[in-house]
């Protein structure tokens, strides 16, 4: 979305109006207008400013015409698949993206104290959303979307950031691909990590294991290591580097075993 709205996507168009897809039963489930990418200083990243439109098939019935109106005027809708696991993650952290940028109170009828549940809930084809925020957007912000006084009543405003992953949560794959000092420091010992280095080194193919240059410094390809035929290096020196101070040794070894 971030791509397809910026126009470095796909056919390079900007597009600025998608739709979250189910292949399965529940379709089409949301709707997303955007209204610009901005910046997140506090979390020093960006986000995509939205109105959101949670769809449930009765909606989805009474909106047809506005859809296919908007499908006309705005350069087309473009479709975001989600699969059922995907459909209920979005459920779970569209509140938390409404949230970010709630400039208005939750009601005294919020569906949420209510039903004591956020999300409402993650079944095919009910409201998840409360609706106390809906329709409440800077008059400026949307003045320029096609049919905007109809569809308005029923969007609500919402950040949408880009999902990093968690170091802390998940190992990092990519910060492996270059050797860490800890691995430095151990010499041609011990490498603990080993089923990430291999990984890692098979996502470097056709760069130098050490440097990361594409061409061998005498010109011509790269030298692949004798052994295991996965490492491959631009000079001598980096071959050496990464047997004795790097532990390709140890990954060599065991990708030996491995073939
Ligand atoms: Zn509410
Ligand atoms: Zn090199
Ligand atoms: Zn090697
Ligand atoms: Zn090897």
């Amino acid at each position: 979305m971030f791509g397809n709205y910026a126009g470095f996507e796909g056919s390079m168009a900007q597009r600025r109006v998608f739709a979250l897809n189910n292949k399965g039963s529940a379709g089409m489930i949301l709707l997303l207008f955007v209204f610009g990418l901005r910046l997140d200083a506090a979390n020093q990243s960006i986000c995509l400013d939205t109105a959101i439109l949670p769809l449930t098939p009765s909606l989805l019935r009474r909106l047809n015409d506005n859809l296919a109106d908007l499908d006309e005027k705005e350069g087309g809708i473009l479709a975001v698949n989600v699969g059922d696991e995907e459909l209920i993650l979005w459920k779970n952290v569209l509140p938390a993206f409404v949230e970010r940028c709630r400039d208005w109170e939750h009601t005294s009828k919020c569906e949420y104290a209510i039903k004591g549940s956020i999300p409402l809930t993650t079944e095919k084809g009910q409201q998840y959303l409360c609706s106390c925020g809906s329709g409440k957007f800077p008059p400026k912000l949307t003045a320029t979307i096609t049919g905007w006084k109809t569809m308005s009543k029923v969007c609500i405003r919402a950040a949408i950031p880009p999902i990093f992953w968690v170091p802390f949560v998940e190992k990092s794959f990519f910060a492996l691909a270059a050797p860490s000092p800890s691995n430095n420091a151990t010499g041609s010992g011990t490498v603990d990590n080993i089923t990430e280095r291999i990984a890692a080194l098979k996502m470097k193919k056709g760069s130098c294991t050490v440097c990361g240059v594409k061409e061998a410094k005498s010109g011509g390809t790269l030298n692949k290591c004798a052994k295991c035929h996965v490492a491959e290096y631009c000079s001598t020196e980096c071959q050496v580097k990464d047997w004795k101070e790097m532990g390709h040794k140890t990954v060599c070894k065991k990708l030996e075993e491995d073939l």
